[in-house]
């Protein structure tokens, strides 16, 4: 066995990234450690419209639970604001469907795929990373290559063993819980999201609907003295409904890496921390950053050139098309992190009750004089 391209990991970002690749006529082999391609799902469904734009797909109608119009935001003091705001119009898509049919495209590419195989090590000659190690069937295989990808998730082993990454600031991780319901009394185009210390401790609680009565009802926590699952079943135990899946798992939500390219290595998704700080939401930039990788890895290969310097434009491409929103994002974070439950009912109530299209001198006059404690949080960060 001996590939031009190796990507560690078969779900989203991996199977766009080996798709990527496999149009240009280069060798891929995708790994994957698990025997299933999209399960255990680690995620709630949501895309905005971008994601199939970037891929340049329609919308698979069998892969769309939901097709949603705009978000209720629930402030700790129960107080609600409804946005049909565009950025937040889009899908909820069955995602252990969407990475098997990104799978099944790519092998269709040409991309090899092997299951439950585990990368344990990466060849690395001369500072060159030439392939991979890999558990499979009870063998250790070597399998050489010119270029890996490293698209294996948040706890990234391709990351650390390429000395890109020493894992996660605590800080920067949320621990996220969810259920699929059915029985719900829900409407199937609104998301719904709740805040407050009591709930969601450093996170959020959302709703996702899945259709007319089911809904990945799930959240994320960082602080506090209890485990996500706790605060997720002391939320749902107030809602009417039936548990049929659950899932759970984390978001790298620091931003992405310093360095996301080596000689011979590129990371991407998760293991790039390709991830809304905010909203914890991976897939549509996964679809920007697993694509370019893909592209970017298999011209590589086709050039000749391997180097850390070739394939650093990975990084400068990245960056030019989603860098400034992630770095946006971060301080959002920032901002959201310093605001506490009165100053979140605070902003709920300022939403409500003005036109929040965009903050115009007047709106930032009168948030100082209606809310000054929520102003002198924005006033720091902003
Ligand atoms: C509960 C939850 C809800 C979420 N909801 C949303 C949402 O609604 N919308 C959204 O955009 N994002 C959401 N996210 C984030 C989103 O799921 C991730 O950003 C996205 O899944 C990242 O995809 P990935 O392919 O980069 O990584 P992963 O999905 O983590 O895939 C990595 C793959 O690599 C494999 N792997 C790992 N190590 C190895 C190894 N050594 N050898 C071989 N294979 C390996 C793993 O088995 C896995 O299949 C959610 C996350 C969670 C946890």
């Amino acid at each position: 066995m001996k590939y031009d391209v190796v990507v560690v990991g078969g779900r989203i970002s991996g199977s766009i990234a080996s798709l990527y690749a496999s149009k240009q006529d280069v060798n891929v082999l995708m790994i994957e450690k698990n025997q299933e391609i999209g399960t255990p799902v680690q995620c709630a469904g949501g895309v905005t419209r971008s994601f199939f734009e970037t891929l340049q797909m329609k919308p698979p109608q069998k892969l769309i639970c939901s097709e949603i119009e705009g978000a209720i935001l629930h402030a700790p003091d129960g107080e609600k604001f409804l946005t049909k705001n565009s950025l937040l119009q889009g899908y909820i898509l069955e995602r252990k469907m969407l990475d098997k049919a990104l799978a099944i495209k790519s092998a269709e590419a040409g991309t090899d795929i092997m299951l439950k195989a585990q990368v344990k090590d990466l060849i690395i000659e001369k500072g060159q990373v030439k392939g991979v190690i890999v558990r499979h069937q009870g063998k250790l295989l070597e399998i050489p290559s010119k270029i890996v990808i490293g698209a294996d998730g948040v706890e990234s082993q391709v990351a650390r063993m390429a000395g890109l990454h020493n894992g996660h600031n605590p800080q920067d991780l949320i621990s996220c819980a969810q259920y699929e319901m059915v029985g719900l009394d829900i409407d199937p185009e609104i998301l719904e999201f709740y805040f407050g210390f009591n709930k969601a401790p450093g996170g959020y609680v959302w709703i996702f609907p899945k259709g007319e009565n089911r809904a990945n009802v799930g959240l994320g926590v960082r602080y506090g003295a209890n485990s996500a699952i706790y605060y997720l079943n002391k939320f749902i135990s107030h809602l009417k409904g039936k548990i049929v899946e659950l899932n759970v798992g984390g978001v790298p939500i620091g931003g992405p890496l310093k360095k996301t390219y080596s000689h011979g290595v590129l990371l991407t998704g998760d293991a790039a921390g390709h991830v809304d700080p905010v909203t914890g939401g991976g897939m549509h930039l996964s679809a920007v950053c697993s694509s370019l990788a893909g592209k970017i890895a298999a011209e590589a290969v086709i050039n000749e050139n391997l180097s850390s310097s070739y394939l650093s434009r990975y990084e400068k491409e990245w960056k030019k098309r989603i860098g400034k929103n992630l770095q946006r994002s971060l301080k959002y974070r920032a901002l959201f992190d310093n605001m506490d439950d009165e100053e979140l009912n605070s902003l709920i109530k300022f939403l409500n009750t003005n036109d929040f299209k965009s903050l115009s001198t007047l709106s930032i006059l009168k948030l100082a004089r209606e809310y000054p404690k929520l102003f002198l949080v924005l006033k720091n960060i902003l």
